[in-house]
């Protein structure tokens, strides 16, 4: 998606060896045209699939996954880093590791905003590890889902995330693959 690696080169940090900062556009500052761009792209990239609901993880996930619940006129489902009071018995949970922050968190959704038969489109920012979003589709399964597929906007190709996916069947349509990080640069798959 041409626009979104315009943006990445002329604002994407690489902190180090493994970590991209984009938090002008993506993880602080939001760009809502740039998020409505995102959004029709997974639409389309999905359009063969009867999705019911997007799904993702707080926080980074939220900007993305409601442009793309927008352009397919369903709901977006959220799944959240800590469990409150209310969670409890009432939610489906796992346990993902987070690759930014090194630890593991408990992340849970109420069964409620899940029911079994439906078709989920998980959605996340950023691929690394795959972490993420094995964890939303274990809690999709849980709750009996199907999972139509898997859509993030920028996937580091060089990290295991990728072929775990795969790997497992998933759907997988990335916006943005890094290939490395060169010198400090960003370098690009080929379409
Ligand atoms: P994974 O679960 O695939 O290992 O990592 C994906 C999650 O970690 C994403 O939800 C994202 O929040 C965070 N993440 C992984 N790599 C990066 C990165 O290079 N930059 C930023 N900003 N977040 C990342």
């Amino acid at each position: 998606m041409k626009l979104l690696k315009d943006k990445i080169m002329s604002e994407g940090i690489v902190l180090n060896d493994s970590i991209l900062k984009v938090d002008s556009f993506l993880n602080h500052q939001i760009d809502p045209e740039l998020m409505m761009a995102v959004g029709k792209e997974f639409a389309a990239r999905f359009a063969d699939e009867k999705i019911d609901k997007v799904f993702t993880i707080e926080s980074s996930g939220i900007a993305c996954a409601l442009t793309t619940a927008l352009c397919l006129h369903v709901p977006v489902v959220f799944a959240r880093k800590q469990k409150s009071e209310l969670m409890s018995s009432e939610a489906y949970t796992t346990k993902v590791y987070s690759f930014t922050k090194k630890v593991t968190s408990d992340v849970s959704v109420l069964k409620k905003f899940l029911h079994e038969g439906e078709t989920v489109l998980i959605v996340d920012d950023f691929l690394a590890n795959g972490e993420a979003a094995l964890g939303l589709a274990d809690i999709a399964h849980q709750a009996g889902c199907k999972v139509a597929g898997i859509g993030i906007v920028i996937e580091k190709s060089f990290q295991p995330g990728h072929q775990r996916l795969v790997d497992a069947g998933y759907h997988l349509e990335s916006l943005a693959r890094i290939k490395a990080f060169k010198d400090g640069k960003v370098v690009f798959e080929e379409d």
